[in-house]
């Protein structure tokens, strides 16, 4: 067998759709909008949103138009909504193949509206308010000027509104005093929208903290993202176990170099590690490049031989290195840097710990030029 490839992500594609039925079963009278933005967050566009709808998502939502472009040119038909667009964006592509457009200001109902008048076909809009979080969305007064706006294109036939949505600031800390103030201002954002004229099908605010925790967030739709993948989007309420969510990415290498090193010798760039015994040290291809984050250095923690080590000393671009004491390796051995865990390998969750972030942020930026596997991969649309 030839190697090309030192290190590699295995994507458990059962675990994804096993933790959207569980997703599903906590929000009974809602539809699931799984999120794959960020490609799928690091675990694969594709092969993600057909796990995800397999598991019975029927919807999918990400950020960028062009993930959702590359959905359909794969041949998934099901509902797509894309909420990040900026002026001058060519609509055209996602109005003919039917994507939802997510509305968070009047420029931009101007410009899909302009659209589709000029290609004669409805462009599905999903109007965002909002309701507190402080970022996308149309604020205050805005709100009804958008909703306005919208009344008039929809009589006018270029627009239909399916949805209208909001996104929470602070779900992961489930007594948060803005959660129940959001969920407020969204019900009268949805009552004056509806006062207007409109009637959306589907009304959503609930991301993957609010959908484990916080059923009067669930209305019609939830947009669970992280936790699709089997990660807990609220650590100090529970771990991935206490929410019956199994994680999908598994991050492994084969070791390069082995050596036997005495006592007193530096590791790695600036030596910030220096052996204190005789000692064996193991080469680990894989660094910054690949999405190990240099805050890890000397922190980060790895599983080889069934046992679990640290990083020692910094993180470089290509490869970072492990003291395994006196344990018995060789070039070519297995090392684990996270996984579900259930083999007591570490998880995204403490590399997250490990370098001072959340577990969204390890599993996204594992680097394209990992090459992915997929367990459990089979073909629907
Ligand atoms: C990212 C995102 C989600 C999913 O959030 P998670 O915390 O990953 O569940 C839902 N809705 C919007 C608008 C988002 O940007």
């Amino acid at each position: 067998m030839s190697v090309q490839r030192p290190a590699w992500v295995t994507v458990d594609l059962e675990a994804i759709s096993s933790n959207v039925a569980r997703l599903k079963d906590c929000a009974p009278g809602a539809q699931v909008m799984a999120v794959v933005k960020g490609d799928a967050y690091g675990h694969g566009l594709v092969p993600s949103a057909r796990a995800a709808l397999k598991g019975g998502a029927t919807w999918l939502g990400m950020a960028q138009m062009a993930e959702a472009l590359a959905l359909r040119a794969a041949g998934i038909s099901a509902p797509l909504l894309t909420w990040l667009h900026v002026p001058g964006t060519d609509f055209d592509p996602a109005i003919r193949e039917g994507i939802d457009l997510g509305i968070p200001a009047v420029w931009e109902l101007d410009e899909v509206a302009r659209a589709a008048r000029q290609i004669g076909i409805t462009a599905r809009v999903h109007l965002k308010a909002d309701t507190g979080m402080g970022r996308n969305g149309a604020y205050g007064a805005d709100w009804d000027e958008l909703v306005t706006a919208a009344v008039r294109a929809e009589a006018e036939g270029s627009i239909r509104v399916v949805g209208l949505f909001t996104h929470l600031a602070c779900a992961d800390v489930p007594d948060h005093p803005s959660l129940p103030a959001q969920e407020q201002v969204f019900t009268e954002c949805v009552r004056r929208a509806e006062a207007a004229g409109l009637k959306p099908e589907v009304r959503h605010m609930a991301n993957s903290a609010a959908t484990l925790t916080r059923p009067s967030a669930a209305w019609d739709l939830v947009r669970p993202g992280l936790s699709i993948y089997g990660l807990s989007p609220a650590p100090e309420v529970g771990d991935a176990e206490h929410f019956g969510l199994r994680p999908a990415m598994r991050v492994e290498a084969d070791l390069t170099v082995v050596k036997r090193v005495p006592a007193g010798q530096g590791v790695s760039y600036g030596h910030t590690y220096v052996t204190n015994q005789e000692s064996t040290l193991v080469d680990v291809p894989m660094g910054y490049a690949d999405g190990i984050f240099r805050h890890a250095s000397g922190t980060g923690p790895v599983q080889i031989g069934g046992q679990r080590f640290t990083v020692a000393g910094r993180v470089c671009m290509d490869q970072f290195v492990v003291d395994v004491g006196d344990l018995e390796v060789a070039a070519g051995d297995r090392v684990v840097l996270f996984g579900s865990g259930e083999g007591g390998e570490p998880t995204a969750q403490d590399w997250a710990d490990a370098a001072g972030t959340i577990s969204y942020e390890i599993v996204t930026r594992m680097s394209g030029r990992l090459p992915r596997t997929y367990l459990g991969e089979e073909c629907v649309s």
